[in-house]
């Protein structure tokens, strides 16, 4: 038997007002894999985001996990028992607890009793020097990189990542890019990052789902996409990567 995608979504549908925002999207993303939800502002993706993390819900369509049913229209198991890890752009650490108990806080019994895998993290995105300090004593790119190893803490099946970068200072941004993949491949994380920046899909994606008006109008690898792309919208919109 073969195992099946670490995450399926099936002809996920959302309308608001009753205009369809999210419309008939599928797609699998594979242990391991890092997917890019590519499209414009308003095209759909955060919505898409929630929908998976379970803070809003489908008109039709579902969500596996593993091959597990987590979400159609009838069934519905709450965002904090799908395994699926979160991680939005305004990344807000909790102010009031030091970078250890921040990185712990999604574990069961805090920092004191996952001192390893807490350490393991921290020295991962070179923070250990930084256990005891609160989050206002840190930059925003070492705020990033705590807000990384907090999401990876309990080993989620999924992360979905909502433009995770686009707060952060222009200069720090591909490092910063190129270290949290490395993070990703080496704890085997199945990844859904929404952006709407054509360079960062290319940057960190094994597949880019290219969506526009709540569709997905090409799926594939990122060289594919920009090698033949399907229509000229979507090759203008690759054409400003050099
Ligand atoms: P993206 O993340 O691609 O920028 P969104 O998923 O946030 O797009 O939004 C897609 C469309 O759905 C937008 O037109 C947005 O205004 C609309 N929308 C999102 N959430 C709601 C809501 N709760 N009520 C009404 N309209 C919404
Ligand atoms: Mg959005």
């Amino acid at each position: 038997m073969t195992t099946p995608p670490r995450l399926e979504v099936q002809h996920l549908i959302r309308a608001f007002d009753g205009l369809r925002v999210v419309d008939d999207v599928s797609f699998t993303v594979a242990a391991g894999e890092v997917a890019c939800l590519l499209g414009p502002s308003g095209c759909g993706k955060s919505t898409t985001l929630r929908i998976v993390a379970g803070v809003d819900m489908q008109d039709s369509g579902s969500i596996f996990v593993d091959g597990r049913l987590i979400c159609d229209t009838v069934f519905r198991i709450p965002p904090e028992r799908r395994a699926i890890g979160l991680m939005f752009q305004d990344f807000a650490l909790f102010p009031h607890l030091p970078v250890s108990e921040n990185v712990a806080f999604g574990l069961p019994g805090g920092f004191a009793t996952n001192r390893a895998r807490v350490g393991e993290l921290l020295e991962r995105v070179q923070m250990s020097n930084h256990v005891d300090s609160y989050p206002h004593e840190l930059s925003g790119g070492e705020q990033q990189r705590v807000a990384l190893a907090r999401a990876l803490a309990p080993k989620p099946r999924v992360l979905l990542m909502d433009e995770p970068f686009s707060g952060l200072d222009e200069r720090l941004r591909d490092g910063i890019r190129d270290d949290t993949l490395a993070l990703l491949k080496e704890e085997r994380t199945a990844v859904l990052l929404v952006t709407h920046e054509p360079d960062e899909a290319m940057r960190m994606a094994d597949q880019i789902l290219l969506m526009r008006a709540g569709r997905i109008v090409q799926q594939g690898a990122p060289y594919n996409l920009y090698n033949a792309p399907v229509d000229r919208r979507a090759a203008a919109f690759f054409s400003d990567i050099n």
